[in-house]
């Protein structure tokens, strides 16, 4: 279990914002004040954080969250977290020029520009966690030293907030149908976080039948 505090293990607010507004969504608000509380992140509640937040304070939030709220409930609300995150970048760090000429580029290409970008970012959500990313069918990313996951010991994969938050930038960005999927989860065993993209169509899969093997 990682109590430390890390050289550069903090994150952006919106891991602990997003999931207050997923979570005020889904149960009344005292009930999300006792879960703040509990994970000893009460003046977040009064206060919602605006700068980089510590990412151990992140782990507590999601490991209070998986002892006390049903998996159902929980997965649902790290989904809206995740979709709502997604939607802030949208509309506050993707410059309206990048996000026009992403849409218009065919899907793969697009990918390869959406991945360079948020490997650029990843400080910004994975904190000590090195991310990677590798474009192809299925575009994959993956982070080792998840920050959300960590500690946990789970018998499915737990991220779903980053899959929701990757899911809405590659929906919004690249192939309006994109779907993507935690594959592999530190917290089930696995040496990395691992999140599968998909946004198959007749013209891509012409494009990866003749480009790629794999
Ligand atoms: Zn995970």
């Amino acid at each position: 279990m990682d109590g430390g505090a890390h050289p550069g293990g903090r994150i952006g607010p919106n891991a602990i914002t997003q999931m207050a507004a997923a979570l005020d969504a889904a149960l009344p608000a005292d009930a999300v004040d006792a879960l703040f509380a509990e994970a000893g992140l009460a003046a977040y509640r009064r206060a919602p954080p605006a700068r980089m937040v510590e990412e151990r304070e992140v782990a507590v939030l999601h490991h209070v969250l998986r002892r006390r709220l049903d998996p159902a409930l929980l997965a649902a609300a790290a989904r809206e977290a995740g979709l709502r995150t997604g939607d802030y970048l949208l509309a506050n760090r993707i410059p309206r020029p990048v996000q026009w000429l992403l849409r218009v580029l065919p899907a793969p290409l697009a990918a390869r520009l959406l991945l360079s970008a948020i490997r650029r970012h990843a400080w910004t959500f994975a904190g000590s966690g090195a991310f990677a990313a590798r474009p192809g069918h299925p575009v994959r990313l993956s982070i080792a030293g998840c920050p959300l996951c960590r500690g946990a010991v789970l018998d499915r994969p737990g991220c779903g907030y980053f899959a929701a938050t990757f899911e809405r930038l590659f929906a919004g960005l690249v192939h309006r149908r994109a779907r993507v999927t935690e594959v592999a989860c530190a917290a089930a065993g696995a040496a990395a976080c691992v999140f599968e993209v998909r946004y198959t169509t007749w013209l891509t899969s012409i494009m990866l039948d003749t480009g790629s093997s794999t």
